[in-house]
């Protein structure tokens, strides 16, 4: 299709706006792209989403020796502009997605499209303790691929106990001193293997064990840890704490408009279809089992088969 303009503002009306340039944004793009569509891309940051700070995938297929997640990143983002697709460095702080032309505010101007597809992904959560903010920096770390390395030969606390927390800890004891991995519960949320890498790599699992206080001066000293079946408190002593304590949608901005379940997901089936027709949302952002490269990268692919449905029902109530 053409891009049109908006006769008042003179922007122009993309046939599709995608959200977030991750897996599941810049798969939508290649798809629409190919099919001739008009796509631009809004990404506050750089491509790959959260997939970026991963140093080592190797559970997306095609890549036998694994590959890094901000190279797999870039090359999704020049697979999608090699048809056309358009990137546009920018942060949305608002958007109206309920009328037929969707707008979209961005902190670089606004932006138009018939379609939108949300892919805006999740961010880390917080333990929620006091000072952990203001200690972000100084000892407290959400990445362990980004900031792995400013704690090399030290000792660091990963918390949490699900996928993150375990390739967290892989990953920092290839480069720290010590590891240990704290987790309120006595067993993971990673698959039951990984019980095994992790002490084969030399990480020291504390279970049943909540931190409930970050002691610092100036930087990160410890950690403060409460036994979660006796009560019992004791102290950790470390250099740096890495949270991995689970995700947050980053959907905050969509909620009044698309419907969203009770932890922030947007509520969309296989479909990726919102509430709002010619809204869909794809990948760690959408209500789903699964959150992996692949789920989000099949969930751009079927967001732009369906837009494509809508759009050539919009176009059809058009013509008559
Ligand atoms: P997750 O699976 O939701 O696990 C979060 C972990 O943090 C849980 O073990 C939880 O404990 C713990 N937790 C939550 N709040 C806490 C608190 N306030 N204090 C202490 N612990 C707390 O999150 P994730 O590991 O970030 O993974 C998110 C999604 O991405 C998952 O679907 C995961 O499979 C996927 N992922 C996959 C890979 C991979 O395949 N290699 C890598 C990374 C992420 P409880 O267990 O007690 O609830």
């Amino acid at each position: 299709m053409n891009t049109t303009t908006n006769s008042v503002s003179q922007l122009p009306i993309h046939d599709v706006a995608v959200i977030g340039g991750g897996p599941g944004g810049y798969t939508a793009a290649l798809y629409a792209a190919r099919s001739g569509l008009d796509v631009v891309v809004l990404e506050k940051l750089s491509a790959g989403g959260q997939m970026a700070t991963t140093n080592e995938i190797d559970n997306y297929p095609g890549f036998p020796d694994g590959i890094d997640g901000y190279t797999l990143g870039e090359q999704m983002q020049k697979g999608a502009e090699r048809f056309g697709a358009k990137t546009i460095l920018a942060e949305v702080l608002s958007a109206k997605l309920d009328g037929l032309v969707k707008e979209i505010e961005t902190d670089t101007g606004k932006v138009l499209a018939r379609t939108v597809v949300l892919a805006t992904g999740a961010s880390p959560r917080p333990l929620g303790l006091p000072e952990e903010e203001s200690l972000r920096g100084r000892g407290v770390a959400y990445c362990a691929t980004c900031d792995g390395m400013m704690y090399r030969g030290k000792t660091v606390v990963v918390v949490g106990g699900g996928n993150t927390a375990v390739a967290d800890a892989l990953h920092l004891a290839k480069i720290c001193q010590k590891v240990y991995l704290v987790h309120r519960r006595d067993s993971l949320r990673a698959p039951a293997n990984s019980v095994k890498a992790l002490t084969q790599h030399g990480v020291e699992i504390l279970w049943n064990r909540k931190v409930t206080e970050i002691l610092h001066d100036q930087l990160v000293t410890g950690v403060r840890l409460t036994d979660t079946k006796t009560g019992e408190i004791s102290d950790l002593a470390c250099d740096g704490v890495f949270v991995a304590a689970g995700r947050i949608p980053d959907t905050q901005i969509f909620r009044d408009e698309v419907k969203t379940d009770e932890a922030g997901y947007l509520v969309a089936d296989e479909t990726t279809r919102t509430n709002l027709p010619g809204v869909y949302a794809v990948g760690d952002a959408r209500t789903k089992a699964v959150r992996q490269i692949v789920t989000a990268t099949a969930d751009g692919a079927c967001a732009v088969h369906f837009l494509e449905e809508y759009l050539a029902e919009q176009e059809h109530h058009h013509e008559q």
